[in-house]
C-alpha cells in the first residue's frame, strides 16, 4: 500500500508518497510548518491522504 498526500494550499505543488502512513503524517506536518508557517489537524491530514495501489 502506498500513501499519497497532495498539498492543496494555494498553488503549492507539494506531493508526497510513502509506504508508511506514519512517515506521510510526519513529513506533511513538517511541510505545513516550514512552507506554510501553519499547522494541519489530523482530520485535514487524513482527508488529504489517499491510499493508492501501484501496479
Ligand atoms: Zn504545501
Amino acid at each position: 500500500m502506498t500513501y499519497q498526500y497532495e498539498c492543496s494550499e494555494g498553488s503549492c505543488q507539494f506531493l508526497l508518497r510513502s509506504s508508511s502512513s506514519d512517515e506521510v503524517e510526519r513529513l506533511v506536518r513538517a511541510h505545513v510548518r516550514m512552507v506554510h508557517n501553519g499547522r494541519i489537524d489530523s482530520t485535514d491530514l487524513k482527508r488529504g491522504t489517499d491510499r493508492i495501489e501501484l501496479a
